[in-house]
């Protein structure tokens, strides 16, 4: 099927008027859920709809379907000398997934989130209808519902996004700081700087915290290697210029999945030798995913000794040092590194409701944690979520969480919830948001 009109059709013909729960594509799921979640049926299946469609480079506005990767996004639109504003770092995560979802990186600062980008998005509701949504037409209110709803108000055939001017290299300089205010401040004052693009800190403990300012550049005197030779998060810590593709860079954590591709001889050999298309978050995912699913069955493995700790908080910029001292003095990760950022948004979607042009702190952390056993399930996330939600924070939702439904509807604005699922999918064929989210009721 040649067109997006041809598959839409199609999809249509095949749904005899019901939509699916979930969404099956091309590539593997962004989402983390601690404890499995039921899904009836297959999902639906959006696997075709991974095109780009149109790019008006002058505008800078890219038409792109629900379920392309950002990887075939910036292979697209980069070219013709632009990306999205807000490019997450993994190669699989799609357009439909990171606006429903939210979506972050290191220039958050400038533009938002991933869907302060979208223009409009043509949207599958339950019922079997498509709509297109705009901030300025009788669907705004679901137009601006889509962040954060992960899938429960509707799917995302298509959308057009905005996009922002790049060049072909990225120059990264890091900084080593040994005090934390000072880290802290040094951050706070690039996000004020014209030249800085991409603003990004990585810390181990409170004497070591790493500041990246980067930008755009159209020459580069060499181009760093991070696919095989150098491991990203390394190479910054030990070179303090550092020149990448801007592919490269908009991907920086993917080749490693963060952090998460162990560094013993074995993985050595992985890392230098086998094949491009094997060398990303994708595939890493399936293996730990299949790996698991075996170590679950053998009698002799020890259980329970680690616990996932694959999270985003997000606590307004006056909180950031407290968050970060607790998250230092409470959790040891292990000698894997915290990853923070800063974030501007220009508007407040309804459901993830960070008030507009504030500046909040983004803090991360994407790895496995020594699990204590008397301080029992999920510990390590239960103290984050409580600590980032005393302090006016907001987390996003892609991995597990811990609240109350009263607490949930109070910070993710449950009442607005409510009306647009009244509106959108009365009959509540999609789920519930907090089903899908929450882990455990505290
Ligand atoms: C280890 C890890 C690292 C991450 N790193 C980053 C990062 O660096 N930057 C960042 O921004 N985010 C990051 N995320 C979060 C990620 O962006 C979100 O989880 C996002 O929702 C994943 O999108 P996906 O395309 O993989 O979709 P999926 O994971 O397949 O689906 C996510 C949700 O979106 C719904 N959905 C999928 N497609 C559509 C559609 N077309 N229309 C409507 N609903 C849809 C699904 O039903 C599901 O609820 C990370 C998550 C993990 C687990």
């Amino acid at each position: 099927m040649r067109t997006f009109e041809a598959r839409k059709a199609a999809l249509l013909d095949s749904m005899r008027g019901r939509v699916a729960t979930g969404v099956r594509k091309r590539t593997s799921s962004n989402l983390f859920r601690y404890t499995p979640r039921v899904q009836g049926g297959r999902g639906l299946d959006l696997s075709r709809f991974s095109h780009c469609l149109a790019l008006d480079s002058e505008a800078r506005v890219l038409d792109v379907e629900g379920s392309a990767t950002f990887e075939a996004i910036v292979d697209y639109t980069l070219p013709q000398g632009c990306v999205p504003c807000v490019t997450p770092e993994l190669k699989h995560i799609t357009i439909g997934g990171a606006t429903v979802g939210i979506g972050i990186e290191s220039n958050c600062f400038r533009y938002g989130f991933v869907h302060d980008g979208l223009l409009e998005a043509e949207v599958l509701l339950p019922g079997g209808r498509v709509v297109l949504c705009r901030p300025d037409n009788e669907y705004s209110d679901l137009f601006y519902g889509l962040p954060n709803s992960y899938g429960t108000l509707g799917y995302i055939l298509r959308a057009k996004m905005r996009l922002m001017p790049a060049k072909p290299y990225v120059h990264l300089g890091t900084a080593r700081y040994t005090d934390l205010d000072a880290f802290l401040d040094a951050m706070r004052a690039a996000t004020l700087r014209e030249d800085i693009d991409f603003i990004e800190g990585i810390f181990f403990d409170a004497r070591r915290l790493y500041l990246t300012l980067s930008r755009f550049v159209d020459r580069a005197p060499r181009v760093d290697d991070i696919l095989r030779r150098n491991i990203f998060y390394k190479l910054i810590q030990e070179q303090p210029d550092v020149y990448l593709t801007t592919k490269d860079y908009l991907f920086r954590y993917d080749p490693e999945w963060f952090w998460n591709i162990p560094e013993g001889w074995p993985y050595r050999v992985f890392r230098r030798f086998a094949p491009a298309r094997l060398r990303n978050s994708g595939f890493y995912k399936r293996y730990t995913q299949r790996k698991h699913a075996l170590l679950q069955w053998l009698p002799w493995t020890a259980k329970d000794e680690e616990e996932p700790l694959i999270q985003d908080w997000e606590v307004p910029w006056e909180q950031a040092a407290e968050l970060t001292r607790f998250a230092l003095r409470e959790v040891d990760l292990g000698g894997k590194p915290w990853i923070v950022t800063p974030i501007r948004t220009p508007r407040s979607p309804t459901l993830y409701p960070v008030p507009a042009n504030t500046l909040y702190y983004n803090l991360g952390c994407y790895c496995q944690v020594k699990k204590r056993p008397e301080k029992g399930d999920y510990w390590y996330t239960r103290i984050m979520d409580r600590e980032c939600f005393a302090r006016g924070g907001v987390k996003m939702l892609y991995s597990s969480t811990f609240l109350s439904r009263e607490d949930f509807d109070r910070i993710y604005n449950g009442e607005a919830y409510r009306r647009l699922k009244r509106n959108y999918d009365p009959e509540g064929r999609l789920g519930d948001l907090y089903a899908k989210c929450v882990a455990h009721p505290q």
